[in-house]
């Protein structure tokens, strides 16, 4: 018998959940938040690169197993604020063309059931609710919007402004990445951020990363009709006897199983967990997989084919706050192709622990200290196309497996020739790409960081999971908000789309609960929390 009945139960905290709970407190209804990880611990060594980068810190520590059984460490956090605790906070909307049908190199991305422009509202409000600074009108493939980003540009440093230019003088027309912080260039006290270099995969000290703990988990906890329950791992979700409603959500926590109900449970685990969670509870109503009538769910994972490319500058390159620069001319091809190739940003800024992270045994540390003195860092993305035999399975154990194969192989390689050459005009050794580095290498499937597409919504629920409300076609009280809804991967980062989907979901969800406005005063006191 359930141990404690609420209107919503919201299973995860990252930018679906998160963004979710921020959406629903104010409604008043009783809102259980579940997290299978705890706080993330606030010490030096946040921003130690040794500690996070060589000695994997944060990491789960969990295995997944690939298609041959091989088991590897998937680059998995488990905190509130789930991987936007880590994350660049590159806040994009997807382009007007990633929601119709594109054709690439290696297949077809497919249409979503939804456009840009009903999205485009909850684009807004999400770039509001994450702080996001950008400038309108320059980036060359940027989608309409109804309103100016809430903040100005994070502006360049001097080697950044010099690359902008020097993009410029080839023909370029660099942007300004939109990065969702809590930065006030104007008045440096009235912002947390303090513009330091550990931006991208380093969880913040100051709280000035715009992150779902922070921007949404947080203000939604001083709601008293709000509870987070830490250290609480859904284990699998039970179903009433027709198999239409989830009745128990069943939790493994500090060693004992503890059993919730509620009227509405929203899954946000992540699509890689996500998947695993529907799969691991299967059922006699549900043979394949809670909700799993398609055969859809844990199939068609993506995650972007990405490369970390590091150029070497001709001078040094000193700049702290390196993510603000995009380059957006090969989005959907070039001169000598029709498809398209992808999106090219800068990473966060590298350094000699980054760096050996990336490196073989045998680089000299000399080498190191150069090449970070030196490096300017690329984080080059390709549009990772859905196939049926790219998924996420679950073992007898509920151990995760995931099989992936990468069908957009040509466009990224043509993306890595088109940066390779322009080293020299941008002021980099030719040479510039050492075989030995992260430079040329794929990120490898352990960099599940981009996880999308295992969960997908549609209007036929033959070949979705999700109704276009993000309801699942076969159970009246089961959504899913993180981003295994995405029915396509497009090639710019996929945060923001969650946080706006969870927004667009979460007015469907007020809707169907009756909330009344005038509960959605914020209320003055904390919070519960149980941990
Ligand atoms: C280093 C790094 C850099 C990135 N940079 C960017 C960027 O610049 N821009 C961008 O758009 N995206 C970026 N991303 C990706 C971005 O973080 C994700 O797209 C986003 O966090 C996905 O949100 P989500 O809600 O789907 O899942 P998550 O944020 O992963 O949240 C899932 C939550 O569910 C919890 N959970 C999982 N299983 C269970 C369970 N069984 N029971 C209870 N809780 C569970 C997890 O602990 C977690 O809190 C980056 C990611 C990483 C790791
Ligand atoms: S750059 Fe700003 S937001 Fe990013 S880690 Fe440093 S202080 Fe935090």
């Amino acid at each position: 018998m359930a141990s404690d009945h609420y209107d919503v139960i919201i299973i995860g905290t990252g930018a679906g959940g998160g963004t979710l709970a921020h959406r629903l407190a104010p409604s008043g209804k009783r809102i259980l938040v579940l997290e299978r990880g705890g706080y993330l611990p606030r010490e030096p060594e946040n921003w130690d690169s040794k500690e996070v980068f060589l000695k994997e810190r944060y990491l789960s520590g969990e295995q997944w197993y690939d298609r041959n059984g091989e088991p590897f460490r998937p680059h998995q956090q488990y905190f509130v604020g789930g991987n936007t605790k880590f994350y660049g906070a590159i806040l994009f909307r997807l382009r007007e063309r990633d929601f119709e049908e594109v054709q690439h190199y290696g297949g077809v991305s497919p249409a979503w059931p939804i456009s840009y422009g009903d999205l485009e509202p909850y684009y807004a409000q999400a770039e509001q609710l994450y702080l996001v600074h950008g400038l309108a009108g320059e980036d060359p493939t940027e989608p309409w919007r109804s309103a100016d980003f809430p903040h100005p540009p994070v502006s360049h440093e001097p080697r950044i402004q010099q690359l902008h230019d020097d993009f410029e003088k080839t023909g370029h027309r660099p942007f300004h990445l939109p990065v969702g912080v809590d930065l006030n260039e104007s008045d440096p006290e009235a912002g947390r951020c303090v513009r330091c270099d550990r931006f991208d995969g380093f969880p913040c000290l100051t709280d000035g990363k715009a992150d779902a703990h922070v921007r949404c988990v947080r203000p939604a906890l001083k709601h008293d009709n709000v509870t987070l329950v830490t250290h609480a791992k859904v284990e699998r979700l039970e179903t009433d006897a027709s198999g239409h409603t989830i009745s128990r959500v069943v939790v493994s926590r500090k060693g004992n199983e503890q059993v919730f109900s509620g009227d509405i449970v929203v899954v946000s685990c992540g699509a890689a967990n996500s998947a695993a969670l529907l799969l691991k509870s299967a059922s006699d109503k549900h043979p394949n997989g809670l909700a799993n009538s398609s055969d859809v769910v844990g199939r068609n994972y993506m995650a972007h084919i990405n490369s970390g490319v590091i150029a070497i500058s001709q001078t040094p390159n000193t700049t702290k706050f390196q993510k603000t620069l995009g380059v957006n001319d090969y989005y959907w091809g070039d001169e000598d192709s029709d498809l398209p190739l992808g999106h090219i940003q800068m990473l966060g800024k590298s350094d000699r622990n980054i760096l050996r992270g990336g490196a073989p045994w045998f680089a000299p540390g000399r080498a190191l200290d150069y090449m970070s003195k030196h490096a300017i860092d690329f984080w080059l993305t390709t549009e990772d196309l859905p196939h049926p035999d790219n998924r996420v399975t679950v073992d007898r154990q509920g151990n995760v497996h995931l099989a992936k194969m990468y069908l957009n192989n040509e466009p990224h390689r043509r993306l890595l020739a088109k940066l390779k050459g322009l080293m020299g005009p941008l002021g980099c050794h030719e040479m510039s790409i050492p075989s030995w580095s992260v430079l040329d290498q794929r990120i490898p499937l352990a960099g599940v960081a981009h996880q999308c597409g295992t969960v997908r919504f549609g209007a036929d629920r033959a070949t979705s999971a999700l109704d276009v409300d993000c309801k699942a076609h076969d159970v009246d009280n089961l959504y899913v908000v993180d981003t295994s809804f995405f029915p396509s991967s497009s090639a710019v980062n996929p945060a923001l789309t969650a946080m706006a989907n969870a927004l667009r979901v979460g007015d469907h969800l007020l809707a169907r609960l009756d909330a009344r406005a005038e509960r959605f005063e914020p209320a003055p006191e904390p919070m519960e929390v149980v941990s």
